[in-house]
């Protein structure tokens, strides 16, 4: 398995301008010398120009937090893949449960941004969970299972492999609550398995899964280290450029 693990930082709506690119930089000096671990962050859409300039030069890659799946026109508030590439994007979070549960987005819309995202060659951190009434209820792999089935739709095994899963139990999201090593690979096991059924073995095997949900410079290298998870996708922790520069020295 030669999967280069990925962390990706989610900015969420926090800094300001100038926050923004102190970070940035901080973590342009911080990670110079990272080669083995692909790293993102993900700022607000006003920063990502300034966050941008910042990281040019470097190996941190710019993310966008959501985009809409319609090329141009009268969508006010939207943002458009080609947009977010003509800004200097590589990728773009979809799907991130803080859209599903509190803007109320579908498993429709998002397999619409996917479409949209891979045909404007921007790569997906497509984010999939279930809430803790679902994991109580033991139908954590139904609603991952639907999830990652309908968010795939139509996407072929050759654009698939441009896609990273981030699986974030949704009770593990900001709540300082990360799931357990044997939660989390029981989970990604079960998605890369899925993957294998929608696809094939080889393109499952290619593919990248992020566990996502409190994940901290002290947690990090435990579960980075399990087979099927292939980096993490970091809110809170993200926005500290010494608790992230731990996450990514605790990938293997
Ligand atoms: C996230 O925003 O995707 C996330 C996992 O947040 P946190 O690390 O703060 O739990």
């Amino acid at each position: 398995m030669s999967r280069k693990q990925f962390v990706a930082g989610n900015w969420k709506m926090n800094l300001n301008n100038a926050s923004a690119v102190k970070l940035a930089e901080g973590l342009v000096a911080k990670l110079a010398g990272n080669a083995k671990v692909d790293v993102a962050v993900c700022p607000p859409f006003p920063y990502l120009a300034a966050v941008g300039k910042a990281l040019a030069g470097s190996k941190i890659a710019l993310g966008a937090q959501d985009m809409f799946y319609e090329e141009d026109g009268a969508y006010t508030g939207e943002v458009s893949a080609a947009m977010l590439k003509d800004v200097g994007c590589t990728y773009v979070i979809l799907g991130h449960s803080e859209r599903r549960h509190v803007i109320g987005e579908t498993d429709e819309l998002i397999n619409r941004k996917q479409l949209k995202a891979i045909a404007a060659g921007l790569l997906p951190i497509f984010c999939v969970g279930e809430l803790l009434a679902e994991r109580q209820a033991e139908e954590t792999t139904e609603v991952v299972s639907r999830q990652v089935r309908l968010g795939l739709e139509g996407v072929s095994a050759a654009d698939a492999r441009k896609v990273t899963v981030a699986y974030e139990p949704v009770w593990a999201i900001g709540t300082g609550v990360v799931a357990t090593v044997q939660q989390a690979q029981e989970v990604h096991k079960m998605i890369r398995q899925l993957l294998a059924e929608m696809y094939d073995s080889a393109t499952a095997q290619a593919m990248r899964i992020q566990y996502g949900g409190s994940v901290k410079a002290s947690n990090a290298a435990e579960l980075l280290a399990c087979e099927d998870i292939d980096g993490a996708l970091v809110g809170g922790a993200s926005l500290k450029v010494d608790e992230f520069a731990g996450i990514i020295a605790g990938a293997r």
